[in-house]
């Protein structure tokens, strides 16, 4: 039966049925079928969840850190207890195996039990005494509604990195997720209900750049996190912080792996096909480019070429599959054209996924097997652009220093890695690198939740990281209050009124 998603506005589903309404087909990506639709949303259903997530505030905000640190701690039971229906719905939508789906999940959920300790994360700071009889102290405060736009490569964990944090701080949410894969969003929705969150806390708008600009626009909204590819990261920044809104816009990536001549290559191999093949490609964190240096270039390529040719590809809900179709038609042929271009430009294609072999699904899947360019240069469109597909491009490098030059050089900054077995170059690999998040012998190095997850460059467009203490400062701004309590009623001093001065004191205060 073809399924029908809809928003999710004050604690309950939104039917924006009516003959105008827009909507868009969400494909199942293992047999190319559409599998059912979501409604679109413009200005008139974001102002509607604006509304309620702001009529929510005043109360939510005031509810004390216990009562909100038990409502998260019940969302957290309730979403480990429904992570593999979760994880189905992902896979259903996204085409990832539902084991990497799983995965996601239970990431996402390191997220919400780091915002389980929120009375110890708002703990504000407190000097007495900074002058006579006088305190001071600080208290961090939520913003009030702040919007969440998501990608569709992590329907469920991305999200997770930003509301948890959002609504333990005291804030309201407005989630749009990727039209692509939207349904993990409204469970998502149902379970915080499930859990007592207030109406109105949460709330699910969604849709495309119509959606989108409607959040942009609004003047409830307080501030803005946003997770996708750089282009619209970079326009969503601008447009958001010209408002005045306070904004972490986390855009795309190329990772490079650079692999020393003393690294251990059977691990390279190993996460260089994990890394480049697991959710197939479709990971910020995805290893694309892999920096081999000279001497050990063919035999890393060989240990990976075995490697692949052991993968299995097939549908997402077969056990029997490590890596399932890409999200959608137009991005599959987007993805295989590179493997055109590369050896247009130059580079040598030692594996071709589109001949690798696919375990059941439909003719019409989206399916791109795991390939791989050899030989490619820094100014071929393989190198040059996001490919956020199965296909790593293998760039030969003499020696450290040329690596090093080469990550230092790409405009973005997300993740990277190292491969060695010598610690001296490891750490000056970590110190010398211009990218936010750097793996060593680990091809995926994000952050725990009780870090901050964030890249440099053209990978983030703000200052402020997502989860860890970074989130938490995102969500509040803090208030600097000082106080003075006399301990008994008093006037200007006998002295002063013998003077003949008024006792008030006009000058600028200093401590003392
Ligand atoms: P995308 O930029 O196309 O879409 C992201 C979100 O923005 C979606 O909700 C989408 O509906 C909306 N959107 C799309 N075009 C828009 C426009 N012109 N104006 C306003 N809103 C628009 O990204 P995607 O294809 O869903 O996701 C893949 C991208 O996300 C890749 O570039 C990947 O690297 C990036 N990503 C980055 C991180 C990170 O942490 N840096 C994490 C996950 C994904």
């Amino acid at each position: 039966m073809s399924k029908h998603v809809t928003h999710w506005i004050g604690g309950k589903p939104f039917d924006a049925a009516g003959a105008d309404q827009r909507r868009a087909d969400i494909a199942d990506p293992a047999t190319g079928a559409v599998a059912g639709t979501v409604d679109l949303a413009g200005p008139a259903e974001v102002d509607a969840a604006v509304a309620a997530a702001r009529a929510a505030f005043p109360a939510w905000r005031d509810t004390s850190l216990s009562g909100r640190a038990s409502v998260l701690f019940r969302f957290r039971e309730l979403v480990a207890a429904g992570s593999g229906e979760l994880a189905r719905i992902i896979s259903a939508e996204h085409g990832k195996v539902v084991s990497d789906a799983a995965g996601e999940v239970a990431r996402g959920l390191e997220v919400v039990e780091f915002a389980c300790g929120i009375p110890h994360l708002l703990k504000g700071a407190f000097s007495e005494n900074v002058s006579s009889r006088v305190d001071a102290y600080s208290i961090p405060q939520p913003l009030g509604v702040v919007a969440a736009i998501t990608p569709f490569n992590f329907p469920a964990m991305v999200p997770m990195w930003m509301f948890p944090v959002a609504i333990a701080c005291g804030n309201t949410v407005v989630l749009k997720p990727s039209e692509k894969d939207p349904s993990a969003a409204v469970r998502l929705a149902e379970l915080w209900a499930q859990a007592g969150l207030p109406d109105g806390v949460f709330n699910v708008v969604h849709g495309d750049r119509a959606a989108v600009d409607a959040l942009l626009e609004h003047r409830d909204v307080k501030a803005v996190s946003f997770v996708g590819s750089t282009p619209v990261a970079r326009s969503i920044y601008a447009t958001a912080a010209a408002r005045g809104k306070r904004v972490q816009a986390l855009g795309g990536a190329k990772n490079h792996m650079l692999v020393l001549p003393d690294a251990d290559l059977d691990a390279a191999a190993d996460a260089a096909v994990s890394a480049g093949f697991g959710s197939a490609g479709e990971r910020c964190m995805a290893i694309s480019a892999v920096v081999a240096t000279e001497p050990i270039a063919d035999e890393l390529l060989e240990r990976i070429r075995e490697r692949v040719a052991r993968l299995r590809v097939g549908p997402g809900d077969d056990e029997r599959s490590e890596m399932g179709p890409l999200v959608t038609r137009e991005h599959r042929d987007r993805v295989a054209g590179y493997l055109e271009s590369g050896v247009r430009e130059g580079a040598t294609l030692a594996i071709d996924g589109r001949t690798h072999p696919v375990l059941g699904g439909g003719a019409d899947g989206f399916w791109l097997g795991p390939s791989l360019l050899d030989h490619v240069t820094p100014q071929m469109s393989c190198y040059t652009d996001e490919i956020f597909g199965p296909v790593l491009s293998m760039l030969r490098v003499p020696d450290l220093d040329a690596g090093l030059e080469l990550i230092n050089a790409n405009p973005y900054g997300n993740g990277t890695a190292v491969f060695t077995g010598d610690g001296a170059a490891a750490r000056r690999f970590q110190n010398e690198v211009e990218v936010g998040m750097v793996g060593i012998n680990v091809p995926i190095p994000v952050p725990m939740a009780y870090y901050s997850f964030g890249g440099w460059k053209d990978s983030l467009f703000g200052d402020s990281h997502m989860h860890g203490t970074e989130g938490v400062h995102f969500y509040t701004r803090t208030k600097a209050v000082t106080a003075r309590w006399r301990a008994a009623a008093g006037g200007p001093s006998a002295a002063t009124a013998a003077a003949g001065r008024s006792g008030v004191n006009l000058g600028f205060p200093t401590s003392g």
